[in-house]
Formats: C-alpha cells, sequence, structure tokens
C-alpha cells in the first residue's frame, strides 16, 4: 500500500497478503503483532481472505464474480454500481460465491464495504471540495479490490453523555495542517481489521451531532491500516495454532478478530478525507450512498448461505442421532430450511424490485433492505434455539480432541461408543465438532452477538425502519387506509356501502 498508487489490477492472493506486511500497529497477547499473515491469531483468516481473492481470477470464478465497470476496471461485480435488476442478480451471485468459500462465516468480507464504496464515484458531488477524492478511492477500491473495514460506533464509555462532550475517548479532529487532518479518539468494533488495508470511519448515522459543539465530530474518511497513528487492540483470538481443523475447524480459519481502533493523534492526509467538519454530510452521506439498501442485500445472501450450512448440519446431526423419522424433528429442520427460504427470498425481492439510486444505479429497495435488517437480527437466536432443542446434548458426545482418537486405549471405545446412527465414531465426532464450532465454542457465541448486532441495537434497526418508512409516506398511507375504513360508519350507521344498517337484517 506504499505509495497508495491506483494500480489498475485486482489484488492476488498473494498480493493481498504482501499488502498486510506494512508495518501496522496490531496488538494482541500484550505482544506488538510483526506480521499479520504469520502471527496464529490472523494467518489462518488472512489465507481465508486470500483465497477469495485467487477466486478473483480463476478461470472457473473470474467470469461469476467479476466484471468491468464505467471506468473500464476489472472488479467484483458487488464493488461497481449495478446498472439493472439483472446486473444487481448476477451481484448476488458473486456475493455468495465468496460467502460460499467461507460456509457463510466470514461476516464483513471485501464485498461488505463495497455496499458503499460502489457508489462512492457516482456520488462524489455530494462530497463538495472532497469529490475527487470520492472519485479516486473508488477507483482505487474497485481496481484493487481493496479489503476495508468499517468503524461508525462510538465505544460504550458513557451513553448518555452529548457526543461533544466525550471529546478524550470519541473520534474528532484535533486540528489540520497543510498535509491533512490529526484525529484522535475510538471506535468500535473493527471487525476484520487487522488484516484489512484500510478503515473507513464515519459517525454513526443516528449519531445526534450539535451544530456549533458537534463539527469536530463530523468528519469521515480513510485511515490506511500501516498510518502511524492508527492501532488495533484486538479482542482474544479464537483461532490457535494448537487446535486441529478437526477440533476447531470454523474457529481455526474464520475467526475475523473483533478489534477497537484507536486513533493517536493520526494524521489521514487531505486525500483520504471525505467529509470534514460538516454535519450534515457527516451523518447525511449515508441516505445519499445508498449504503443500507446495498449492505442489507449483501447481509441478506451471507446469512443465506450462513442457513443453508446450518440447515444441511442439522440434518446430517439428526441422522447422526437417529432422530431424523421423528415428525418434531422433521419440522425443526424444515422450519430452518424455511429461514433459509426466507432470508434469500427477500434477496431476490430486492434484486428484483430495486429503486432508482444517483446516476442511473438501481438499489435494492429500502422496505425489503429494513426487513431483512431487522429479521436477519432475529433469526440466528432461533436456529440456537432449534439446534439445542432438536440435537439436546449430543453436541458434546464428542471426546476433548482428535489426539484422543489416536489413543491405542480410547479408540476402541470411541468406535464403539461414539458411533453414530449412519456413521462411524470419527465421521460423528468430525460432524459434531463442527456444529459446536457453528454455536457453541467462543466462535459460536461471537457469531450469536454478530447476528443480533452487526447492523446497530434492536431499537435503533426498528426506529430507522419507521423513519424510512415515514419519510416516504408509508406510514401516512397506512393511517389513511385505516380513515378509509373508519369513514364507512359513523354514529348514524354505514355512510357507504352495501352493508346492513341493522345487524339483524343481515342474518
Ligand atoms: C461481533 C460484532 C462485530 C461488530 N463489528 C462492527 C464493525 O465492524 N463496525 C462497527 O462500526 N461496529 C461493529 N459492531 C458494533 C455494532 O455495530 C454495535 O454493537 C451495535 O450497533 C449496537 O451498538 P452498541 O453495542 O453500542 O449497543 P448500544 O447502542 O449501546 O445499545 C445497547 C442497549 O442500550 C440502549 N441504548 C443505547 N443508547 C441509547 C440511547 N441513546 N437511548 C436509548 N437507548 C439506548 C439500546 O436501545 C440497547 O438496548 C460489531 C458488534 C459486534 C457484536
Amino acid at each position: 500500500m506504499s505509495g497508495h498508487a491506483a494500480p489498475r489490477s485486482l489484488m492476488t492472493g498473494e498480493e493481498y497478503l504482501e499488502s498486510l506486511r506494512d508495518g501496522r500497529a496490531v496488538y494482541v497477547d500484550g505482544e506488538r503483532v510483526k506480521d499479520v499473515t504469520t502471527h496464529p491469531a490472523f494467518a489462518n483468516s488472512a489465507l481465508s481472505v486470500a483465497r477469495l481473492y485467487d477466486a478473483l481470477h480463476a478461470p472457473a470464478t473470474r467470469d461469476v464474480l467479476t466484471a468491468t465497470d464505467d471506468f473500464g476496471l476489472r472488479t467484483h461485480r458487488f464493488f461497481k454500481p449495478s446498472r439493472s435488476a439483472g446486473e444487481l442478480l448476477a451481484a448476488r451471485e458473486a456475493i455468495a460465491t465468496w460467502s460460499r468459500m467461507g460456509y457463510g462465516f466470514l461476516g464483513r468480507t471485501p464485498d461488505y464495504k463495497a455496499a458503499f464504496m460502489s457508489g462512492l464515484a457516482a456520488n462524489a458531488d455530494f462530497y463538495g471540495e472532497f469529490a475527487p477524492n470520492a472519485t479516486r478511492w473508488y477507483q482505487e477500491f474497485a481496481g484493487r479490490g481493496l479489503y476495508l473495514n468499517h468503524v461508525i460506533i462510538n465505544p460504550p464509555t458513557d451513553r448518555k453523555q452529548a457526543i461533544h462532550d466525550m471529546r478524550d475517548v470519541f473520534v474528532h479532529v484535533e486540528k489540520e495542517t497543510d498535509e491533512g487532518i490529526v484525529v484522535s479518539g475510538a471506535k468500535m468494533l473493527a471487525t476484520g481489521s487487522a488484516i484489512t488495508n484500510a478503515s473507513f470511519v464515519a459517525p454513526v448515522a443516528s449519531a445526534a451531532l450539535t451544530p456549533g459543539r458537534g463539527e469536530d465530530f463530523a468528519v469521515v474518511f480513510f485511515a490506511r491500516m500501516d498510518n502511524p497513528g492508527v492501532k488495533l487492540i484486538c479482542r482474544t483470538p479464537y483461532a490457535r495454532r494448537d487446535r486441529a481443523p478437526f477440533d476447531a475447524p470454523l474457529s481455526s480459519r474464520f475467526d475475523e478478530n473483533d478489534a477497537v481502533l484507536v486513533l493517536d493523534r493520526a494524521l489521514i492526509p487531505w486525500e483520504d478525507v471525505l467529509v470534514h467538519r460538516d454535519i450534515q454530510r457527516s451523518t447525511g452521506f449515508y441516505a445519499r450512498s445508498g449504503f443500507a439498501n446495498l449492505y442489507n442485500f449483501q447481509s441478506g445472501v451471507r446469512l443465506s448461505v450462513k442457513l443453508e450450512m446450518m440447515a444441511g448440519l442439522l440434518s446430517l446431526g439428526t441422522k447422526a442421532n437417529g432422530t431424523d423419522a421423528f415428525r418434531g424433528v422433521q419440522a425443526a429442520v424444515g422450519e430452518l430450511v424455511t429461514m433459509r427460504n426466507m432470508v434469500w427470498g427477500l434477496t431476490t425481492a430486492m434484486a428484483m424490485d430495486p429503486e432508482p439510486g444517483t446516476d442511473g444505479i438501481a438499489l435494492p429497495k429500502l422496505e425489503y433492505a429494513s426487513a431483512v435488517r431487522m429479521y436477519n437480527a432475529q433469526v440466528w437466536d432461533r436456529v440456537h434455539e432449534i439446534f439445542e432443542t432438536t440435537l439436546g446434548g449430543s453436541p458434546l458426545v464428542v471426546p476433548s480432541s482428535a489426539r484422543d482418537l489416536d489413543h491405542p486405549e480410547l479408540r476402541p471405545l470411541i468406535d464403539r461408543f461414539y458411533r453414530g446412527s449412519d456413521t462411524t465414531a470419527q465421521d460423528r465426532i468430525k460432524l459434531f465438532k463442527l456444529i459446536w464450532d457453528a454455536i457453541g465454542t467462543e466462535f459460536g457465541g461471537r457469531h450469536e452477538l454478530y447476528e443480533r448486532n452487526y447492523s446497530g441495537n434492536g431499537e435503533q434497526v426498528r426506529l430507522d425502519a419507521l423513519k424510512w418508512a415515514t419519510g416516504r409516506g408509508a406510514v401516512a398511507a397506512y393511517e389513511e387506509f385505516v380513515h378509509t375504513c373508519m369513514a364507512d360508519y359513523d354514529t348514524t350507521g354505514w355512510t357507504r356501502g352495501p352493508w346492513h344498517t341493522d345487524p339483524a337484517d343481515a342474518w
């Protein structure tokens, strides 16, 4: 990333890995990580992402994943604006193809932030004097296929305080120099940030910034991960080298470490700034960019893939337990399949019935996006409930590690006592360790927290849905519908229509 030129070809996996070796300041387990591509907490996740980049070039997947944009750049289909339902459907296939490579368990793959970046050039005018930055960043993003994380939430230091009273913690501009703005403060949670190229930093859409006092906090910019003022303080990693794939098949390769991003007097070059001390633009960009329409599209596709995986796991788990012929168990698997169909169906509606965005861009309709956003946050709770009631305690009927299978005294006992209805002991243990990694390990628990929260707190999700429906006149139309019903009658009887006034006449 040094020099930050905008080469015009998508990164390969190896180029992506090389882009991470830039001296970034990542802290974990009391040490500053020398190289995230070799550190056990990040190496396998970085390799999982590198596989996505290689797929952009592989003959078998290149055409499904990539297309040429308005600038003549070959890019991921979701990294460029879609201009028709057909292009949205093609973008969905590209998102799903990448998602399947992580079995739905990589949430913040590079296509997540494409939901904002894809329209950045088309919306460049919105950013006023910084419009050239918007165009340049789009071109670098689409041309290279950059991997961006995004941080918009302030740390939970004291939620009842006004933002401008939290200057010592929340991200704000300290000063301007000829080179750029100097920013300090922290944001949560920068998912995947340790293995990304840059962070997109902005206030959350609902941020209450008071004119005259909130301007320092009204900034939107990109922070490159090699910026000496950027520090990532990571949560406990779930990938550990001492755990065999057999014991941790998901957490050992798909852990997107969530970090607190700290900006410590970081100099952000002017060319990386989109909004500077502008309250209206600092949150207004959300509506203008179509981010909510598009990120919920990516999320819905990704969750559909994850639910396909969960439906397969549940079906195989019940067969291994010999419960698959029971009516209630079949109903549980059927419910899970239906949940997948619901989310996938919503993404079909989002693609096939779009709304116009800026400059002829086709955006998934906001009504469907708000439905995906709320439904997605509820689905995973039900998934857990179904797994835990349908499989009972069986996910824990596994020996402690793959090494137990090699123990000469244990192996005959394991083969006898751990076999499944339709599987050998080894296959049954392998299956249930995968199930437990999906729902029960620390990695599985983090996914539960992720699905519930990544799109905002539950109240905000619903408040936004109401705000959008009100803004578009839907709530007024629903109220008018009720008024129409009430206008059919008054205290004297029916005011219109064919109905009898005396209920007795009706019988
Ligand atoms: C695994 C994971 C990954 C994440 N990744 C990212 C990421 O990559 N980028 C990113 O930006 N964020 C990320 N987040 C953060 C996520 O967006 C937030 O957790 C989410 O928006 C909820 O916000 P919060 O955690 O601050 O909870 P809060 O907003 O504090 O909500 C907690 C409760 O307090 C109530 N509450 C809070 N404030 C108010 C108020 N002012 N008035 C009334 N009630 C209030 C809420 O209604 C809710 O019931 C991630 C979170 C998780 C768990």
